[in-house]
Formats: C-alpha cells, sequence, structure tokens
C-alpha cells in the first residue's frame, strides 16, 4: 500500500462528547489562529459550535450518533483527513459506543496522529510538521490483502 502525503495544510477532524464540548470549544478558542490556516470538519453539533467560535467554515457531518463517527472514519479510510482530535468522554457510556470504537481503530489503521485529550491536542498542533508536507509510512497491510482464502 501507498504512503500517503500529507500537505502542510491539513485535514483536521474533531469530535467532542457533549461533556467535553466546552473543553474542546475553548482549546479551539485559544488555537483559532492556527485552526484558521487548516480545513476543518466535524460531527454535527460539534461543528455548528466550532464555527461559532472560529469563524470559519467547516464541513459538518451529521451528529456523531446518527452516523458522523462513520462518516469521519470512511474519510480517513479514503485519505481524506490528516488529524483526528476526539475528546471522548471518557466518565459516561455513550449509545454509539461501536462506532466511537470504530472511528479510533480506522485512525490507528491508516496510521494518523489523533489526540483524544487537551495536552496531546497541543502537541500536536504545535508540532512544526502541522506546517509543512509530511509522508505518513502505511502499515504494511500486504499479507493480509494476499492471504489465501
Ligand atoms: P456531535 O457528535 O458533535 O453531533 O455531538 C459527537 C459524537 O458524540 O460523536
Amino acid at each position: 500500500m501507498e504512503n500517503r502525503t500529507l500537505l502542510a495544510r491539513k485535514r483536521i477532524a474533531l469530535v467532542a462528547h457533549d461533556n467535553k464540548k466546552k473543553e474542546l470549544i475553548e482549546w479551539a478558542e485559544f488555537n483559532k489562529a492556527t485552526l484558521q490556516k487548516h480545513q476543518l470538519f466535524a460531527t454535527g453539533t460539534t461543528g455548528r459550535l466550532l464555527e461559532d467560535t472560529l469563524d470559519m467554515h467547516i464541513t459538518k457531518l451529521m451528529s456523531g450518533p446518527l452516523g458522523g463517527d462513520q462518516q469521519i472514519g470512511a474519510l480517513i479510510s479514503e485519505g481524506k483527513i490528516d488529524v483526528l482530535i476526539f475528546f471522548w468522554d471518557p466518565m459516561s457510556a455513550q449509545p454509539h459506543d461501536p462506532d466511537i470504537k470504530a472511528l479510533l481503530r480506522l485512525g490507528v489503521v491508516w496510521n494518523i496522529p489523533i489526540a483524544c485529550d487537551r495536552t496531546s491536542a497541543d502537541f500536536i498542533l504545535t508540532s512544526p510538521l502541522m506546517n509543512e508536507p509530511f509522508e505518513v509510512i502505511m502499515p504494511d497491510y500486504k499479507s493480509y490483502l494476499n492471504r489465501n482464502v
């Protein structure tokens, strides 16, 4: 499988569960100037709140529990998302738990940077690699793809 090259302007997906939305919005407000340099995607409600905060267009998918998490997962598989910022709530059960797991799994399958808390999001956003092209080295799926079944 070919490596993927991320451009300097990154395509960032943002998702926050209800108890984490305030934290994500505060983080986004603080990092407004940096985030405005990139292209943003979000699940429906998170996207609506972020658009108000960041004064920029955000591609809004469906609300997470209605399929938004899966839409972001599909975009990751298609090589259309470069970074995932996912503030999931570790203190409450979610009705769409399988979707959350699936989204996190696809992020790892495609070896993209993922931040699930504010500190990791700060580390990712301040990385020099956010402003330059970067080659994502694909994990080796050859033997899986060529398996004899
Ligand atoms: P929401 O979805 O942004 O529409 O609230 C987030 C989620 O729970 O996945």
